[in-house]
């Protein structure tokens, strides 16, 4: 990638700032048109919100509820779409909301029904209103006490960070640079005051760098005013962060293979508990906060409110002691009314152009982002004049797309990569040597990710690339001596720089633990 860079002569057509879904997302839509783009990400891709999501591809049913069927609708094509573009990594999910007054049955039954029926010809399966022995039979865990009934219907779900990476793969095939650890530091502005690059710090090289862009994309999620700030510095903040966090449990509390959704907890929120990489996932949270930071912590009471919620739902209620992993994403909430000349382009993301032309695309959610992209790279289009060209994603495979689902057990969400790695397990016995043995990862995930997926750093590879650090924390931190020695001998390093790495990853690690709860 640093190639590309250097080869690359003159401007680029579009500079995009930020490798979560949405910078991605914008990468993978302008490289498929034919524009010359770069992104540059200050940490890894998918450092930010987009590896601490829910997991679902959804339209979302409390909007639903709200009365936004166009929001709904928009977000059920998307879903279809990338269930089509993605197989490997979009699962289809039962979820089942379980009933304990008489009024919830024919009420969520009837909402179930038309969100069902609003995703049309992209629809993944008619919803159901079921029995007290149906309910049970699909999820035996549930709170048998006051239990009426239950009403089942299908949403996807899949795996944030590992979509994310194949989308990284799937933008570098269609042409485009990107790099992590690249942070962009300063704006450069013409003698009109009108944006015309970026200075760039990259990390591991420890140099500043500057390139010349027709268009800059701001796609830094709850980092959006930073950077906004950075081109004009009286710009009016435009971004409420809110943070939501997600415990982790084993197995036994969601044995089967259908979720629990919990229309309205006690504060009036959504809260889920997913089968999710054979453990369960509890969330999620929304509470208002001062400042987004990269690696932000749970707050106590957050913690004691899914434990509490869980509680009243599941038989065995979860403890403390049971939780295996916490993480906390930050939203890029979108405050009302406050962005003058912001065009709304869907009521669900933002695009919004500063005087200085930045264009900054934020707000809306993973399932929708292919769209966010399509609409930021034509305003990038009109904004920098380049020759008018047809989005082409909607029919474009993700890197890693498998018609076939096979059985390969958690190698499968790797899709077409998973042969290469099962090829390095049977050339090497020794690369086929699970790294902990609670978690599946291998050895060889270890050196495909280094070789093949840009991991840089012990995190990258036990956060991102695998998801161990997200499913259980302490077998994580066990498992990062033998993930920095594999690490060390693909990037040629020294045993400083293991010690380094294993401190590094244990810092980031205790805020995936219950002894980082904040207050
Ligand atoms: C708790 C929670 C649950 C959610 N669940 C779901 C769900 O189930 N389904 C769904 O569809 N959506 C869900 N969402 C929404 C979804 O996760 C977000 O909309 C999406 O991930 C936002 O992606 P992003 O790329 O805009 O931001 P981010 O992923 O945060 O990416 C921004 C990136 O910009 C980088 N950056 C910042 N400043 C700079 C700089 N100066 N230079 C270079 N890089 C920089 C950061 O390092 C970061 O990686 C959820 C959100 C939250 C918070």
């Amino acid at each position: 990638m640093l190639a590309r860079l250097q080869d690359h002569k003159g401007e680029w057509d579009i500079v995009v700032v930020g490798g979560g879904a949405t910078g991605v997302g914008v990468a993978i839509d302008a490289a498929s048109r034919g524009y010359s783009t770069l992104l540059l990400e200050g940490s890894d891709f998918g450092k930010g919100t987009s590896s601490r999501s829910t997991k679902l591809v959804h339209g979302g049913v409390r909007y639903l509820e709200q009365g936004n069927v166009s929001l709904v609708m928009e977000a059920l094509k998307e879903r279809g779409i990338l269930r089509q573009n993605a197989p490997h990594l979009v699962g289809n999910l039962g979820f089942l909301v379980p009933n304990y007054d008489w009024w919830e049955a024919p009420f969520y039954g009837i909402g179930l029904k038309a969100y069902n029926l609003l995703s049309g010809k992209y629809g993944f399966g008619p919803s159901k209103i079921l029995s007290r022995e149906e309910t049970l039979e699909k999820i035996p865990t549930l709170q048998r006490d006051g239990l009426r009934g239950g009403v089942s219907y299908y949403d996807g779900q899949f795996d944030d960070a590992r979509l994310l990476i194949n989308m990284v793969s799937t933008a570098a095939e269609q042409g485009a640079t990107l790099l992590n650890y690249v942070r962009v530091t300063q704006v450069l502005k013409n003698r009109e005051g009108f944006l015309r690059g970026v200075v760039a710090f990259d990390e591991p090289g420890g140099n500043q760098f500057e390139v010349a862009a027709k268009a800059v994309v701001n796609a830094t999620g709850p980092w959006t005013d930073g950077l906004r700030q950075m081109a004009e510095p009286d710009a009016r903040k435009m971004i409420a962060p809110s943070q939501g966090i997600h415990l982790l449990f084993d197995r036994s509390f969601l044995p089967g293979d259908t979720a629990i959704m919990v229309p309205h907890t006690s504060d009036g929120r959504v809260l889920f508990a997913i089968p999710w990489h054979q453990h369960t996932l509890v969330g999620t949270t929304d509470t208002p906060i001062e400042t987004a930071t990269l690696e932000p912590s749970p707050k106590a009471e957050e913690v004691d409110f899914i434990l509490k919620t869980a509680a009243d739902y599941l038989q065995k209620p979860p403890t403390r002691e049971d939780v295996l992993a916490v993480y906390t994403g930050i939203r890029p909430l979108v405050k009302a009314g406050n962005t003058g000349k912001t065009s709304a382009l869907s009521r669900d993301h933002t695009i919004h152009i500063d005087r200085s032309g930045l264009l900054t695309i934020t707000g809306g959610k993973w399932t929708t982002y292919r769209h966010m992209a399509e609409d930021c790279v034509n305003h990038a289009a009109t904004l920098a004049d380049l020759p008018e060209r047809a989005c082409i994603t909607r029919n474009l495979n993700i890197h890693g797309f498998r018609s076939r689902s096979e059985q390969r057990g958690h190698l499968s969400f790797y899709g077409s990569d998973a042969l290469h790695i099962e090829m390095m397990m049977r050339a090497d016995s020794r690369l086929a040597e699970k790294l902990v043995p609670e978690l599946p990862y291998t050895a060889a995930e270890v050196v495909w990710a280094v070789r093949a997926e840009m991991a840089r750093t012990v995190e990258d590879v036990l956060a991102r690339r695998t998801r161990a650090l997200f499913l259980n924390s302490q077998a994580a931190i066990r498992a990062a001596a033998e993930t920095a020695r594999l690490m060390a001998q693909e990037l040629g390093c020294d045993e400083e720089w293991q010690t380094r790495q294993i401190g590094d990853f244990n810092e980031v690690a205790r805020h995936y633990t219950l002894t980082g709860v904040e207050g």
